[in-house]
C-alpha cells in the first residue's frame, strides 16, 4: 500500500547549525532526508514509520570535498557521481570510484549520497567495503561538537550503529599516503547494474618482494554488518604468498563470516564466493 502524502512533513533547514539544533531539541522526532533513494522505496510501500523529515540535500557543507596533504574529507551529502569525478579520489582512492560506479545506475548515482549509504546501515551496501579497506573515519556532528569515529567501529549489529539521535554524519575522512601497493574490488550480483550485492569485497595491501606487509579487507553481504575479517588479516600479516598461506587464509575467512539465505542468494553460495574472492585478491598480489 502506498503512503498517504499529507501525513508527512518535510522541513528544509537553511544551514547545518539549524539541522543539529533541531536534532538536539527533538532527537527522535525528525529523520534526515538526503537523496531519498533509500527512504522513498520504504515510503512507496507505506512502511515509513517517521512522519517528519529534515531535507539536508542542499546544505553546502555536506556537498563539498575538501583535501589537504594528509587527508580528504568527503561531505556526507556527496553523490556517487561527485565521488567518481573527483580528481584526487580518481587518482588515490580507486576503490571509492569503483564502488560508486556499481551502485545502482546513473540516476541513483546522481542522487544517492555516501552519508545515506552509511546511515542506512545495510550489510549489502557497496561503499562500506571500500571504506573499510581504506580504514576510513567518519565525522559526526551534534550541538556538542565533532566526534571522529573509525568506520570499522560504526556498525554494531544488524541496522544498529554508533550514531546518536542528535547526530548527523558530516563527512567521511580518507587518509592519503597509505602506502598501498595493491587494491581490489569485486561486487558479485545478479546483473552488472541495478543489482544488490550477493557478496562484495574490497581490499588493500602493501606487498614488498613477494611478502605481504599488511592487508585490509572489507566485506559486504556476508553477515549482519559490513565487516573486516580481522583474524584473517592478522594471519596474513608479514606472510609469504605461498599456496598454503592462501589456502589457510581462505579457511580462516570462512570462520569469520556468517552469511544467510535470502531472496538474493544462499549462504552456501556466499561462503564459496567470499572464499573465491579472497583467493583471487591474494593471487593478484603476486604480480
Ligand atoms: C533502484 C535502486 C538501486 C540501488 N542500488 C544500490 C546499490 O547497487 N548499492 C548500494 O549500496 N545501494 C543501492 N541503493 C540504495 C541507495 O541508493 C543508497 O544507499 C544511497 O546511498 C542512499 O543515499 P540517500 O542520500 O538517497 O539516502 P536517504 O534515502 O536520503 O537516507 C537513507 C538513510 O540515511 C539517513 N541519512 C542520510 N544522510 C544522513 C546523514 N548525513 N547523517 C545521518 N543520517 C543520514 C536517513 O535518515 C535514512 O535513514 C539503491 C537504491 C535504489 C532505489
Amino acid at each position: 500500500m502506498r503512503a498517504f502524502v499529507p501525513e508527512y512533513e518535510m522541513k528544509t533547514p537553511e544551514n547545518l547549525e539549524e539541522v543539529i539544533s533541531i536534532l538536539s531539541k527533538q532527537p527522535n522526532e525528525w529523520k534526515l532526508f538526503a537523496g531519498g533513494t533509500d527512504l522513498m522505496v520504504v515510503f512507496e510501500t507505506g512502511k515509513l514509520k517517521q512522519k517528519k523529515f529534515l531535507n539536508i540535500n542542499s546544505i553546502p557543507e555536506l556537498k563539498s570535498l575538501v583535501s589537504n596533504e594528509e587527508d580528504i574529507l568527503i561531505g556526507a551529502g556527496c553523490t556517487y557521481s561527485q565521488i567518481q569525478n573527483h580528481p584526487i579520489i580518481k587518482k588515490e582512492f580507486p576503490l571509492m570510484v569503483h564502488s560508486a560506479k556499481v551502485t545502482g545506475a546513473v540516476a541513483i548515482q546522481n542522487r544517492g549520497t555516501i552519508g545515506g549509504n552509511i546511515a542506512n546501515m545495510s550489510p549489502a551496501a557497496d561503499t562500506p567495503p571500500s571504506l573499510l579497506a581504506y580504514d576510513a573515519d567518519i565525522i559526526l556532528l551534534s550541538t556538542k561538537g565533532y566526534r571522529v569515529l573509525s568506520y570499522k567501529y560504526f556498525h554494531q549489529a544488524y541496522k544498529q550503529a554508533d550514531l546518536r539521535p542528535n547526530e548527523i554524519i558530516m563527512a567521511v575522512r580518507l587518509k592519503r599516503e597509505q602506502n598501498i601497493t595493491h587494491d581490489y574490488y569485486r561486487k558479485v550480483g545478479t546483473r552488472s547494474a541495478q543489482a544488490i550485492s550477493k557478496v562484495c569485497m574490497a581490499a588493500t595491501a602493501s606487498v614488498n618482494r613477494g611478502k605481504i606487509e599488511w592487508v585490509r579487507i572489507g566485506l559486504g553481504s556476508v553477515g549482519p554488518i559490513p565487516l573486516r575479517p580481522t583474524k584473517t588479516e592478522h594471519f596474513l600479516f608479514q606472510k609469504e604468498l605461498t599456496f598454503d598461506n592462501i589456502k589457510e587464509a581462505r579457511k580462516m575467512l570462512l570462520t569469520e563470516i556468517t552469511p544467510i539465505d535470502d531472496i538474493r542468494s544462499e549462504a552456501m553460495y556466499r561462503r564459496e564466493v567470499a572464499g573465491n574472492l579472497l583467493t583471487e585478491f591474494l593471487e593478484s598480489l603476486k604480480s
